[in-house]
């Protein structure tokens, strides 16, 4: 019988696990014939009570299994945890407040089953329950990275995909610090199919990605996989040298014929705050790549971790003692 891992990265769900607990429970009971679950939470430094709802869980559930962290690390760190520590045949990631359906667990396991696909990922056809920013937002990205990248990012994909051995085992073989699992899977390649479903709100709770989180996760994004915005940088100095020599001609054509050099200071200074403009930001994308090298090269870890189920076991171990 396979064995499917469900990977959840927790950030103070403490409302909505209580609603998500029952609900894989129930499709692990309804597929019990032909899977066998192991559920790993990943509490990514929660600050309410998540890890003791999640330790009552394990208490009660021994298919239940946790990594708690030192501190947040951020959702890709808890995912990518959760990867190295899934031991199913096939892993999937859900996020939770019920976003990611477990209803359609059965088909994506059966997709995998057919030997046909390594991968059944979803990707969400409405945006309906975002706020109108995020949705223009998400939209340019998708637009921008689209044109910038080699790596095609389907617009709308989740990160809840049930995934073989092979691939998870691809996917963390790359242990670079500043992930972006949405180029990460695409990356690896292998067999996908996609699943589409309606946008579903988050069932309690609040959203833990605000607009500068996001912005900073399409960064990363564009910077992990691509290096265009760097070759658009000196595209730009090009231009603007190619403007500034037809600027010189002009000047000095002017200057022989009406013979008046000192004119047209206010232009002068428009194009030395123009000129001085362009070249920070071009700077900037610079920096922002070097930045990223700087981080990798220190090799730091992607997550610390402060405790997990075998120090439970290890406790009620010496309790009973
Ligand atoms: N999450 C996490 N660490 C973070 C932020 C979020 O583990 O720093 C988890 C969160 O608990 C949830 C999932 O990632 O299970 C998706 O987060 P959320 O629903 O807030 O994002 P949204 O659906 O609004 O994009
Ligand atoms: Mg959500």
């Amino acid at each position: 019988m396979k064995k499917i891992t469900l990977v959840v990265p927790c950030y103070n769900e403490s409302e909505s696990l209580p609603l998500f607990y029952p609900e894989v429970d129930k499709i692990s009971k309804e597929m019990s014939k032909e899977a066998e679950f192991e559920f790993l939470f990943v509490n990514d430094g929660s600050f309410d009570n998540t890890l003791e709802i999640i330790k009552d869980l394990a208490r009660k559930d021994k298919r239940v299994r946790y990594i708690s962290f030192s501190r947040n690390f951020g959702k890709e760190a808890g995912m990518f945890a959760g990867l190295e520590n899934a031991t199913g045949d096939y892993v999937t990631m859900m996020d939770a407040d019920l976003q990611d359906p477990p209803a359609l667990l059965k088909e994506m396991f059966d997709t995998l089953e057919s030997g046909e696909y390594d991968c059944c990922a979803t990707k969400s056809t409405s945006r309906n329950g975002y706020s109108f920013f995020r949705k223009l937002f998400t939209k340019w990205f998708y637009g921008i990275i689209g044109k910038l990248s080699k790596t095609s990012m389907v617009a709308g994909a989740r990160d809840f995909r049930l995934m073989s051995r092979q691939m998870v085992d691809a996917i963390i073989s790359m242990k670079e610090y500043n992930r972006y699992s949405k180029g990460l899977f695409e990356f690896v390649g292998f067999k996908t199919k996609w699943i589409e479903f309606e946008n579903i709100d988050r069932q309690a709770g609040v959203s833990k990605f605000n607009f500068f989180k996001l912005f900073a996760y399409a960064i990363e994004g564009i910077v992990g996989f691509s290096t265009v915005p760097l070759v658009f940088s000196a595209l730009i100095g090009i231009l603007f040298c190619f403007i500034a020599f037809i600027m010189i001609v002009v000047i000095i054509v002017k200057t022989l014929i009406w013979g008046d050099p000192v004119g047209g200071w206010p232009s002068m200074v428009c194009i030395v705050f123009m000129v001085g403009g362009i070249q920070l930001f071009c700077t900037g994308i610079i920096g922002e790549y070097l930045a990223k090298t700087y981080l990798e090269t220190k090799r730091r870890p992607i997550y610390i971790v402060k405790e997990t189920e075998k120090d439970l076991k290890k406790q009620s171990q010496n309790q009973k003692n």
